[in-house]
């Protein structure tokens, strides 16, 4: 007999614990080899003070089973709150979020019968690395931080993914079209080890006109690999796409441990109802018994869930008159799982009983520290000012950044406002100033650009502040390997 393997259960709110509950009762009556250890987290944690939502003890839980079944928690509005799913994803660094979509026509009604994608999506940095400031009383700034490492790694993952899985495409979506840098890094880093996939079928999409396509014709796509903001989107789209998104599971995986759980939220609209739909999480269930090597009780969870949606047994979000038979509870769907646990579906495509484990993944290289020469060549000092003529704080600005510092350009929002702004420009009350070298290249590759030392900046901060100009954060010009690693105004 197969050893239990320790995995943490968290039952979350709204209707986590109810689609939890019979989950575990399925995995059960299946034969799945597990010891769970329940860990409270969500709803009542952050309320009894855990900023994170999760107690100093569960995480203990955590280390030592490195595998969490996870129900839906409801994140609570409002400031001081951090979401336990980002916390948990960074902590335990899942850095990959995988989520197969697959339509179950002629089972479930959806517009897209040959649906069949699997979205890979970046998962510890982007938008959602959670830094946030307001900078002045009309502006505030989310960062969006992109790493060469952490691109590397969710792109390796999403071809070793296709390799192990026999998918024949990766589709790299961003919108590197404006943001030049960091979704640009991202493109180049699938350019690059693309290169060791030749037997892989590879594009790129700008993210906006690929989710349109995907949205339109999704049996033309295999697998998507894109950075986290974009994956969260397009996941729920794809999903909803096969029918609901109460029917995806997904799974977060790291090299120390793994997440399990439904892309859904804990809809507290019909919390407590005995409605819900648990496919969601028992998918999430089904992935997790492959990633524990439970392979043949992964495929018989799955052959008996997808029997009870042929035979029409469906919760309200997928009933239709046209294709179900009788409208369910959560308890009377697990119930028609169980009791065709055992059985091949007829028309959906089964999963291969006893299949064998998949192939192990290569071991990524390691990783190189990236090196270059960082060259300071200027500095953006961005102000607060309530004025509306940028003119005036030009001159302003000019009075006091001499001899070694130039002021070169004023944006607002980004685009340029002096000198030679268009007055039609709406400007708000917070203002990038660029200051560079006043002395002309010599070098001659970049013109324009020359070395700027730190202390120079230093002091053109200390000689604004005496002339009250309201600094409220700077940011550094670098040439890296003589490269400009910064992106011009709108206009410069
Ligand atoms: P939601 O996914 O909870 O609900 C969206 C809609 O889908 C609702 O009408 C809901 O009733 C329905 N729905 C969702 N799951 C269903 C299921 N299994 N069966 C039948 N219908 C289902 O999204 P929301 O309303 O935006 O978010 C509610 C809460 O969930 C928020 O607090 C949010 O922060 C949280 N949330 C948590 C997670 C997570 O824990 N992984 C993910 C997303 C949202």
């Amino acid at each position: 007999m197969q050893p239990k393997a320790r995995i943490t259960v968290a039952a979350g709110d709204g209707i986590g614990p109810e689609i939890m509950t019979q989950t575990l009762r399925i995995l059960e009556a299946a034969g799945a080899a597990l010891e769970p250890e329940f860990i409270e987290v969500g709803e009542q944690v952050y309320q009894a003070g855990h900023a994170s939502g999760i107690a100093p003890e569960a995480w203990e839980s955590l280390r030592q089973t490195r595998v969490l079944l996870k129900a839906p928690i409801t994140t609570p509005l409002g400031g001081g709150y951090k979401s336990l799913n980002v916390t948990l994803r960074k902590t335990l660094g899942l850095y990959a979020n995988v989520r197969p979509c697959r339509s179950l026509f002629p089972a479930v009604a959806t517009r897209h019968p040959n649906l069949d994608v699997v979205i890979i999506r970046e998962n510890e940095e982007d938008l959602y690395a959670g830094i946030e400031h307001q900078q002045t009383p009309e502006v505030i700034q989310c960062l969006k931080l992109v790493s060469r490492p952490g691109c590397e790694k969710i792109v390796r993952y999403a071809f070793e993914y296709a390799r192990r899985h026999g998918r024949r495409r990766v589709t790299c979506m961003t919108k590197d079209n404006i943001m030049k840098l960091t979704d640009g890094l991202f493109h180049r880093v699938f350019m690059e080890i693309g290169q060791e996939y030749p037997d892989i079928v590879q594009d790129h999409q700008i993210i906006d006109i690929g989710t349109a396509r995907l949205a339109d014709t999704p049996e033309r796509y295999d697998v998507v690999v894109t950075l986290n903001l974009y994956g969260d989107i397009l996941s729920d789209v794809v999903a909803q796409l096969t029918g609901s998104v109460g029917l995806a599971g997904s799974s977060n995986i790291g090299d120390q441990g793994a997440l399990f759980e439904a892309i859904h939220g804990s809809a507290p609209d019909i919390a407590g109802q005995n409605v819900a739909n648990p496919s969601g999480l028992l998918q999430a269930a089904v992935l997790m018994l492959i990633h524990l090597g439970q392979n043949e009780v992964a495929a018989r969870v799955h052959n008996a869930w997808l029997c009870a949606l042929e035979d029409g047994l469906h919760t309200a979000d997928i009933y239709r008159p046209e294709t179900s038979t009788a409208k369910v509870t959560t308890v009377g769907f697990a119930d028609a799982v169980i009791e065709r646990l055992g059985r091949q579906p007829q028309r959906l495509t089964p999963m291969p009983a006893g299949a064998a484990a998949l192939p192990p993944a290569a071991p990524a290289p390691l990783y190189q520290r990236a090196s270059a020469v960082q060259q300071l060549v200027g500095t953006d000092i961005f102000v607060r000012w309530e004025g509306n003529e940028p003119g005036q704080l030009g001159q302003q600005l000019e009075a006091v950044a001499g001899p070694l510092l130039k002021l070169k350009l004023i944006t607002n929002r980004g685009v340029k406002v002096y000198p030679d702004g268009h007055p039609e420009t709406f400007c708000t009350d917070h203002w990038r100033c660029r200051f560079v070298a006043a002395a002309a290249s010599t070098s001659g590759e970049k013109p324009g650009y020359s070395p700027v030392r730190f202390a120079d900046v230093l002091a053109l901060q200390q000689r604004l502040a005496a002339d009250n100009v309201f600094i409220i954060k700077t940011e550094n010009l670098y040439l890296l390997d003589g490269e400009r690693a910064f992106s011009l105004g709108q206009g410069e």
